[in-house]
């Protein structure tokens, strides 16, 4: 299969953490995650996306 954040094929048997490729891959999938999540609009600046 292919990894979704690096796009390297490999094999679901050989990954230690589906379904990625590596442990790395997996972190920054995570990392990808909480930054959505934490990310604040600038102080002082309404942002309109934030409106949907
Ligand atoms: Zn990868």
């Amino acid at each position: 299969m292919t990894c979704p954040i690096c796009g390297t094929g490999f094999l679901l048997d050989e990954t230690q953490a589906p379904p990625f490729c590596s442990v790395r891959c997996k972190q920054i999938d995570l990392g990808r995650w909480l930054d959505e999540e934490i990310g604040l609009p600038h102080e002082g600046e309404p942002d309109p996306e934030m409106l949907d």
